[in-house]
């Protein structure tokens, strides 16, 4: 089999990249080991003003006009919504945050993401007020990654295997098994710490846990952020999360994790009645410097990693898979902050 590029994963990396080179008329194929992935169990929230001092994220001015203009092309290829946008309210935890808030209302930057200041919604607990914010939603991942894994299975570029960096062969020509590429792309994720090639980048991966509850509760239609968040899937079903677990890098949901999110969840909702339906667990592929892994392995330039999106890749994936795609096929330049090369010692 001859290809143009071999991916390594199928999550929204490899998915949303693999997706990119087709449009350009490229052959590609995808090997993936088939096992649950952080982009499965993600929330997919994209929030563009985050964190304690409530800060607009670096580039969302540019990133996500590209995110959602690539979840709608989605959309209407697979004639299904995956893209839900939908307010939020930032519930503050003291007066501090309150003044940040109050800070950025008074900042043009920050205009088209924010909305009002209030004091109280029922049946929430806002002792110190909340905000409203705008452009926020999520993506429906599960049901993405699933479409794009039966486009890709039609097209035969899927195959479900293990990739084994060992098995690479550069002479006479690239070759993995029976197939041979001009270029292999790796998006593994953070199990791109084991990987042989590029485990000299400076990956700091990053345990999360999220519940789905059933409830019947009569909740606001916005997803609550109060420093964990909730999201309302419908007036029935509600999920919350994420956790942070630095030491413990498997996908094994545990109690610290559960009983972190229903105490959060408690300060803002008194005496919230639900059933637990699904608790979950994976990794997020956070990098040291905060920014993305993009380039090409500097001794062998056949090979190029596409990863690093840490806690934002429904916001970050699209505009990048559409910056590394021009960059493969036509040498430009990749962006500054998130190109290896910044890791590469002359
Ligand atoms: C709990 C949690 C909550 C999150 N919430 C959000 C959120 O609200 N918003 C947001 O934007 N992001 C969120 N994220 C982060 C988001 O999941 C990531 O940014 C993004 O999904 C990473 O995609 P990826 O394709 O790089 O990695 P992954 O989704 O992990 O995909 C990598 C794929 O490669 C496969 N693979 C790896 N090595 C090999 C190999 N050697 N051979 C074959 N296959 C291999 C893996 O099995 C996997 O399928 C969250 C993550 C977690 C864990």
């Amino acid at each position: 089999m001859n290809v143009d590029f071999l991916i390594v994963g199928q999550g929204l990396a490899g998915s949303l990249l693999a997706w990119q080179l087709m449009r350009q008329g490229y052959k590609i194929v995808i090997i993936d080991n088939g096992l649950e992935n952080a982009s499965q169990i993600a929330a997919g929230l994209i929030n563009p003003i985050t964190g304690m001092r409530l800060v607009k994220s670096a580039d969302v001015d540019s990133f996500l006009p590209v995110a959602k203009d690539f979840y709608v092309e989605l959309s209407h290829f697979f004639q299904q919504d995956f893209y839900i946008e939908k307010p939020m309210l930032r519930i503050f935890n003291s007066d501090k945050e309150r003044g940040y808030a109050e800070k950025r209302l008074n900042n043009q930057d920050y205009q088209p993401y924010l909305g009002d200041m209030h004091t109280a919604i029922k049946p929430l607990n806002t002792p110190f007020g909340y905000l409203s914010q705008q452009q926020t939603g999520y993506l429906l991942t599960r049901p993405l990654l699933s479409c794009l894994k039966d486009f890709f299975i039609a097209r035969q570029c899927y195959q479900q295997r293990a990739f084994d960096g060992a098995d690479i062969q550069f002479q006479p020509t690239l070759r993995w098994h029976n197939i041979i590429a001009k270029r292999i792309i790796f998006c593994e994720g953070y199990q791109a710490i084991q990987n042989p090639y590029f485990d000299w980048l400076p990956f700091q991966p990053v345990k999360g846990e999220i519940l789905t509850l059933a409830h019947h509760r009569t909740l606001p239609d916005t997803i609550l952020n109060h420093g964990h968040w909730l999201i309302p899937l419908n007036e029935a079903k509600v999920r919350i999360g994420a956790t942070f677990d630095w030491k413990n890098l498997n996908n094994q949901p545990t109690e610290q994790g559960k009983n972190t999110l229903l105490n959060s969840l408690n300060s803002v909702l008194d005496d919230f009645q639900f059933t637990l339906l699904d608790h979950q667990a994976n990794v997020r592929p956070c990098t040291l410097d905060k920014q993305a892994f993009i380039g090409f392995h500097p001794q062998h330039p056949q090979l190029a990693i596409f990863n690093g999106f840490g806690a934002k890749g429904s916001l970050q994936i699209p505009h990048y898979a559409q910056q590394f795609a021009n960059s493969l096929s036509h040498n430009a330049p990749l962006p500054t902050t998130a190109t290896i090369q910044r890791y590469v010692t002359a």
